[in-house]
């Protein structure tokens, strides 16, 4: 990928974004992670230089040495993906700005225990599994609520920032708009504890996302294209 294909990349998805979040609002902002999961390191440092600053990895190892190799970059690093007990320790030291995944109440106890041993503390988002999916990981949506209030009062080393889904894999937009309306209806009651980003969209829906409220899409395929 050279500079102007990232370029084009990048202003093509801002273009879309702009058009989507100003029918919302001037004010509602979107915040654009590049997933560069099946991307080389060196197709992350040329979307950095044409302007994205955020990107994220589903994969502990792949997250450790892609920001190790960009240690120089000011890049924030984002983890999307599921979440082993044995690799919590190693993200632990990765430091991620945001953790996307955290995405049973099991797992935060056991990530608080990590984080209160080692004295840190961490953003994360809770995954709600929103379109009822059994190949998809997350709390189910009716437990949604409650869960994420029994993380804030158990676990003061996650700081809990809101939520993130994976919408409906199929075809059908008004079963995938279904699927985004219910995490943003769990996110609106979560505002009042706190809850900041409502992570929702990929490249093949993000604008229907923003439509339905998402401030923050993850896009891997449509930005890493060439
Ligand atoms: C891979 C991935 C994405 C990006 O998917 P694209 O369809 O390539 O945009 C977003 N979120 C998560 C959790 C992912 O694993």
């Amino acid at each position: 990928m050279n500079k102007q294909l990232a370029t084009k990349n990048l202003d093509d998805i801002i273009t879309r974004v702009e058009g989507a979040r100003l029918k919302i609002s001037e004010h509602h902002i979107v915040k654009i992670i590049g997933i560069s999961k099946y991307s080389e390191v060196n197709d992350v440092a040329t979307l950095y230089e044409a302007g994205q600053r955020a990107f994220g990895e589903n994969k502990v190892q792949d997250l450790k040495t892609k920001s190790d190799e960009l240690d120089e970059l000011p890049i924030e690093w984002h983890f999307v993906g599921r979440l082993q007990k044995n690799k919590i320790n190693n993200l632990i030291d990765i430091k991620p700005s945001l953790v996307q995944s955290l995405d049973s109440l099991d797992l935060a106890q056991e990530f608080n225990k990590k984080l209160e041993a080692k004295d840190k503390k961490i953003n994360a988002l809770l995954q709600i599994n929103s379109a009822n999916e059994d190949s998809k990981t997350g709390v189910n949506p009716e437990e949604a609520v409650s869960i994420y209030k029994e993380i804030l009062d158990t676990c003061p080393n996650i700081r809990l920032k809101g939520v993130m889904s994976i919408g409906a894999h199929v075809e059908d937009e008004k079963i995938i708009k279904d699927s985004f309306k219910t995490t943003k209806k769990i996110y609106d009651e979560l505002v009042p504890f706190g809850a900041k980003y409502c992570s929702m969209g990929m490249s093949s829906d993000y604008e229907l996302a923003i439509a339905c409220g998402s401030n923050m899409i993850r896009v891997g395929s449509t930005l890493f294209k060439d």
